[in-house]
Order: C-alpha cells, then structure tokens, then sequence
C-alpha cells in the first residue's frame, strides 16, 4: 500500500477515514502518502495539519458534484491511490458514486469494521438493511470506501509539519444549478432530547398533532415524527423526521404514536425504554416496544394528557 486518497465535502469528517486508516496500518499495511481533497470554505489546514495530510486539494463549495468527481478523477490518474477513502454522508457518497463511474472502481458505502487486510484486499463489514444486519465483503484494491461516521476514532495522530496546498482541478460542468432554496427548519434537536413522543399517519390532520405537543410538553420531551409526516404530508419541518433518511435518535424515553414501526423508522431509533400507542394490536412497532397500548389514539391521549396534568 503506498498512496491513499481522502475525500469529504466536510473536512471535519476526516477523522473517520485516518481513523480507518489507523486500523489498516494494526493489521500491517503501510501508508506513505495521504492526499486530502475538501471544499475550501470550511477547511481549517491547521487542524488538517494534525491528521498527518501531506497535500490538500481544495475545491470551491459552489462547485457541483459531477465538477468534483471529475476533478477527484484527475488526482486519481496522477497519483493511483490504492484507496479512495471517506466518511459516508448524501454528499460524498453521491460525488463518490460518479467517480466510481469514472473510474469504474468499486465502491462499498457504510464500512463499519475492517475485518482483514491484505496488499490488494479488503475485507470489510458493512451496514445493510436499514442497520438491521451486516454484511461481510471483500474488495479488490484500487477501491472507493466510505466508512460509517464515528466507527473508527484517531488515536495517534502522525501531524505533518507542512502541508502542500494547490486547488483541485475542475472541469466544466454538465450541470446547472438554477436555485438552491434553503429547506425549513425549526432548529429542533430531537436527537438531543430524552423524551421524544413520535407521530406518525396514525394522525387525522395537522391541527391534531397539537395533542402530541401538549403530551411533549407535560413530560419536558420533544415531538419527532415519521417520514409520511415531514416529506409527503409536510405537516413538521424536516428537523423532527426520525429515520435512516434523517435523523437518529437516542432518548431515555420514545412515545411512539400511530406508527406502525417501519425497519428505515425504528433503525434510528435508540432509545432505553419504547412505549408504543397504536390501534392495531399486530402493528408491527409493538415488536420493538417495551410497553405496548392497543387504542385508539383520540380516546387514549386526551386521558394520558389529563392524568398528567393532574400530577
Ligand atoms: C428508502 C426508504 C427510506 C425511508 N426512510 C424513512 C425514514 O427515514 N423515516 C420513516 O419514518 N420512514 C421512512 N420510510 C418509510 C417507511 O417505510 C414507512 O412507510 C413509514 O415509516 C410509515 O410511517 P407511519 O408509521 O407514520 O405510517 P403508517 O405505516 O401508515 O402507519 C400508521 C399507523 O398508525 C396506526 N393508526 C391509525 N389510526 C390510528 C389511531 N386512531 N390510533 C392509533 N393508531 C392508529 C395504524 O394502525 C398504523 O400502524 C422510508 C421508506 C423507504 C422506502
């Protein structure tokens, strides 16, 4: 192993790949090279310094994916990486997916454990079906990899003391970007919360989550929702959506109402205790949940909300 090269849209993202590399170096492969590829505005290169990057090649934020795969494609041609390394997030496993293309490498997405390393494979462990099970891979080097965020921690970092800085070379684009419309957000931390009541389609109409809030309210909690709330129904913003597709959560406590418990919503849920309120008794969220409540959610929360309020 001689090269490898470090992409991430965010540098603070990094980590996870020197992280990785760390585990590659345990198990007996060398690194002499590390080249990193980031988007100039957010790129600290004192804090690069530390991750022992030798040349940093920097892209403007405004450049569009299939500009960066292009660019990635000519730094790959220079120094034949045997690794295209980075952390797994929408916006670099999507730029990494044209150069995938590009190059007609391999790509293997969400690397949670390295299990073996030879000088030309990889065997990996990736996260599949929505993180309900593992799948044991192995890949043939050169390789593109993205690695599940905070899997692999730094523990020696090798600092360089200079770092070479030039400018990722990009290349004309396909593609237009005609507008770009910040979505809605209400700056909710669900995922910061120890009490989450969830609402799904269980609920008749927007005017009736204001049960759900009140509920959120009484126990000192935050209201969550599942997917059809935020993106087909867009009763919340996208800041309250739990799932593989936004966010995960770990609260003490996760009220669960008029969810019927979905693998892409319940994969993101990691909660202690999982109270479920659901009209169906073969729903299928009252196999996760520790409490279950077959009722109907008209009838049953008006009397929660009440005894609550009593206390
Ligand atoms: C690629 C992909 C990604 C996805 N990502 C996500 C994601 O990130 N997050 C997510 O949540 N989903 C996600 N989904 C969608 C997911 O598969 C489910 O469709 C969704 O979670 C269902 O939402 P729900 O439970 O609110 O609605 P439903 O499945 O319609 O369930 C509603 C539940 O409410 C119950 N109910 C109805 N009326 C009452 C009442 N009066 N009182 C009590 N209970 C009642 C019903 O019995 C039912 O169980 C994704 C799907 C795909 C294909």
């Amino acid at each position: 192993m001689s090269t490898v090269l470090i992409f991430s849209n965010n540098p603070q993202s990094f980590t996870d790949a020197i992280g990785f590399l760390e585990v590659l170096k345990q198990k007996g492969l060398n690194v002499d090279k590390i080249i990193g590829v980031t988007s100039n505005n957010s790129a600290n290169t004192e804090d690069i310094k530390k991750l022992g990057i030798l040349e940093l090649y920097l892209y403007d934020s405004k450049s569009t994916d299939d500009q960066i795969a292009k660019g990635l494609f000519q730094l790959v041609k220079k120094f034949s990486p045997n690794i295209i390394l980075s952390s797994s997030s929408k916006t670099n496993n999507s730029i990494l997916a044209y150069l995938s293309g590009l190059l007609s490498l391999p790509m293997l997405t969400e690397i949670s454990d390295l299990l073996n390393a030879t000088s030309d494979t990889l065997t990996l462990s990736r996260s599949v079906l929505a993180g309900r099970a593992y799948s044991i891979e192995s890949v043939k080097l050169p390789a593109i990899i993205t690695i599940t965020p905070k899997k692999f921690t730094p523990s020696n970092l090798a600092a360089t003391n200079d770092i070479k800085l030039d400018n990722l070379p990009l290349q004309d684009t396909t593609v237009k970007i005609v507008e770009v419309t910040p979505k809605k957000r209400e700056g909710v931390k669900i995922e910061d919360a120890e009490i989450v009541v969830g609402v799904g389609r269980g609920f008749k109409s927007k005017e009736d989550l204001k049960l759900a809030f009140e509920l959120a309210s009484l126990l000192g909690g935050e209201v969550g929702c599942s997917r059809p709330i935020a993106a087909d129904l867009r009763w919340l913003p996208e800041d309250r959506w739990i799932g593989i597709s936004m966010k995960k959560i770990r609260p003490k406590l996760y009220i669960a109402i008029g969810i019927s418990g979905a693998p892409q919503h319940m994969s993101a849920v990691d909660a202690k205790i999982i109270v479920a309120v659901n009209k169906d008794k073969n729903a299928s969220i009252f196999s996760y949940s520790d409490y279950g409540i077959v009722a109907d959610l008209y009838q049953f929360l008006p009397i929660l909300i009440n005894k609550l309020k009593k206390k």
